[in-house]
Formats: C-alpha cells, structure tokens, sequence
C-alpha cells in the first residue's frame, strides 16, 4: 500500500496523494549557459524526464532562469544554497519550486521566512532538502567508541560488535535529520506555508532508508528519494535500486531522482525501470532479454541492446521480448507485446502471442522493431520504424557450430 501523502503541485505536475510517482532530474550544465541548459532540459524531457532542477551558485544563474522556463516544458527547479537573495530573484524569474536547506542559509530562519513568504506570493512549491553530509560528523566520541575493547575484571577482553555500532550510529544520524526536517517545517507552517516536499538524501542507503522511514512515521509531507553521490552509471544505479526500491516497496516516496555521475538523460530510465519494476509507473518499454549461455543461437546480446536502444524514446507501456533459444524463448516471447525467439540463424517473432513469421537473422532487428511500431501511436511509431525501415541491422551471427561471425549490413 502506498503511504498516503498531503497532495502538493510543482508548476503542473501533482506531487504526493494518489499521484503518479514522479521522475526528476538535474543539469548538469552552467546554468547561465543558457543554450547548454536549454539544450539539455529538451534532452531530458524526450527520455521522460517530468521535473528538472538547476543549479543556482550565483546571481547571473539566477537572472536567466525566466528565460530558460520560457523554452522548456517542464517545471523548473531552482536549487540554492546560503544565499537566500538567489532563492528571491529565482521566484521572481517564474520557478516552480526551490530546493533549499534551511541548516545553510547564512541568515538562517529568517532568510528561510524571506523565501516562505515569497512562495506564498508566486504560489510555488519548496524543498527542503536535509542531506546526512550537511549535518555535522558523528562526534569525534561517537568514532572512537565504534570498535570499543575492554578488559573486564575476570580478565576477559570483551569487543563491542562493530555492526551493532554502526547501525546505532545510523539510527541516530537518521534522527537529526529527520528532526532537523521537522523543525525546519515548523517554521513555514508557522507562516500557513505547507507547499513543501522534503527529502532526506544520503550516500549511503541504510542511513537514507532509516530517515524516510522515520518521517514517514511523523508527517505526511510528499518524499523525494534519493541516494545522493550514489556513483558512476553501473553502481549508482543499483545503490538507488537498493535504497529507492526498498522504500518504494514499502509505500514511502512520492518522486525520485536517480543520482548519476553520468550524464542526467541517463538517469531517467534508470528511475522508470526502477519503478516498472515495482509496477509503480508503465511508461515505456518492459523489456525481457535473456542473458544468454552455451545454448544461444543468435547474438542476442547485439540485438537486445540495440533493440532497446531504439525503444528508449517510446512512452507508450509496451512489453517486449529477445530471447536466445528454443529453452525459454518462446514462453517469453509469446507472453509479450512483441517478442523474437532466435532458433539456428533465424527466429520467430510473435505478436499478442501469435507467431507472425519466421525471419533470417538479418532481419532481427527490422522484424521487431517493424512489430512494436505498429502497435505505438504514430508520432512513436516514427520513431522507432522510420518510413522506408531499419537502415542498419544488427551486425552479428552467432552459432554453436560457426561461433560469431559478422553478417552484411541490411539495407531496405
Ligand atoms: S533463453 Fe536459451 S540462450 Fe537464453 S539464457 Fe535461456 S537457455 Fe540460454
């Protein structure tokens, strides 16, 4: 069951309550490069990104965010630190939330109250954003006692258990924080200002799960999830499988930001498969590729990533399937939307469950993509199968007998 959440807007995308959970993003861009940032946002947008938030170290950042609003479809998030000048001009400019955390402002609750009150005005959204880093270190008591030996008077050495400790120290960490957010809400709703979302981010995702669930269980304020400085592509993205997914499971989070030392288009559909995988949103492709083994008879290692590749722009829920062999091919095959099961240089596709045709190993990737094509609205369709057809197939052929040979280029 999800937790139920207070419903906030970021510009017109609901946030909390029974609505979708949302993706979001940040640039990684200048932002008073204004072009650069443009540029990246229409990126980001295409791969379904729904929020976007900016960096906004300076005032030139700020006075050019009424401008990048004008040219992009989806909310704008200003994300500020210390200065709360910078929070004013970017609500001035037409944001549609600010990030901010109230523990680094330099005129503290008062710059917070500036910014409040001028939320209020715009009628847009806040963050507060409480990350585990911006709190101060476990006490320097707290480290010293963490593998903790002592000789007891029968002479016995006794070690405290270093994960016994490590959690205690987590829980406690978890508690500032999740404090810290409390109070800082207090101070807006003091104000009757209650557009807020909060988020809690670590980079470590026991200490992150720990805060959600706590604040969870104390407010109904919509959560954003993240495992900040979760990492390069590869182990970012299980961190924030592990940690969003574990929370997610368990009905906490109300938007998520897949954080990525990686270009941010490749944070989207990290989020997306992250919430398919809990059934939690359908947009785009569910994709079942089998890994393959001694068994293969096709390179379906080429053709499922360039199968997906080609589908990531598809926003239509649609369930596709490249499969290896004869094993476990076609069960899987026939139970998606479209799906190859390859055989000895050839493989039967099927559509909605029925065997459409069999086609040779060339023609892979054209016969897939050919099928999903027709079962997408049109302005995706073009996309994925564009009139005259695939220029280029998959290039490889793979059998037990012959191992992987290249095959010519299709070209329609
Ligand atoms: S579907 Fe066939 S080739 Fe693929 S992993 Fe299973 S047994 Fe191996």
């Amino acid at each position: 069951m999800r937790r139920k959440t207070r419903q906030i807007h970021v510009g017109d995308v609901p946030i909390g309550g029974d609505a979708p959970i949302a993706v979001q993003s940040m640039c990684t861009t200048y932002t008073r490069d204004v072009e650069s940032t443009v540029a990246q946002i229409l990126r980001l947008e295409e791969v379904g990104c729904e929020l976007v938030r900016v960096a906004v170290p300076e005032m030139e950042d700020a006075l050019v965010l009424g401008e990048i609003k004008k040219r992009i479809h989806i909310p704008l998030i200003a994300d500020i630190h210390y200065n709360h000048q910078l929070a004013l001009e970017a609500i001035r400019q037409g944001v549609d939330c600010v990030r901010i955390n109230p523990g680094n402002l330099i005129h503290g609750r008062k710059a917070l109250e500036e910014i409040v009150k001028a939320c209020k005005e715009r009628g847009i959204a806040m963050r507060i954003g409480v990350n585990s880093g911006s709190l101060d270190a476990l006490d320097k008591q707290a480290q010293m006692q963490r593998i903790q030996i002592r000789r007891r008077s029968d002479g016995v050495v006794e070690r405290s258990d270093p994960a016994e400790e490590r959690r205690r120290e987590r829980e406690q960490l978890a508690e500032r924080m999740v404090n810290k957010a409390l109070e800082y809400i207090s101070w807006c709703e003091e104000l009757d200002f209650h557009e807020i979302k909060v988020s809690l981010k670590s980079s470590a995702p026991l200490t992150a799960i720990e805060a959600y669930r706590r604040f969870s269980q104390r407010s109904d304020y919509p959560l954003h999830l993240g495992i900040t400085e979760a990492g390069t592509l590869v182990p970012g993205a299980v961190k924030s499988a592990v940690g969003l997914g574990i929370l997610l499971a368990e009905g906490i989070g109300d938007t998520i930001r897949v954080s990525l030392s990686a270009e941010p288009e490749q944070e989207i559909p990290v989020a997306y498969e992250i919430l398919r995988s809990l059934e939690l949103r359908n947009r785009g492709v569910t994709f079942v590729s089998c890994p393959s083994c001694g068994r293969v008879e096709i390179d379906v290692i080429e053709v499922a990533n360039e199968v997906e590749r080609r589908l990531a722009k598809v926003q239509t829920p649609i369930h596709v399937a490249v499969m290896g062999c004869v094993v476990n091919g076609p069960g899987e095959a026939r139970d998606a939307d479209v799906g190859l099961a390859g055989g000895r240089g050839k493989g039967v596709i099927f559509r909605k469950g029925q065997v459409v045709r069999t086609v040779p190993e060339e023609e892979f990737l054209d016969a897939v993509l050919k099928e999903v094509a027709s079962l997408l609205p049109e302005h995706e369709a073009r996309l994925v199968y564009p009139e005259g057809g695939i220029k280029e197939s998959a290039g490889r052929h793979r059998t037990r007998d012959e191992g992987i040979t290249e095959i010519p280029v299709l070209r329609k």
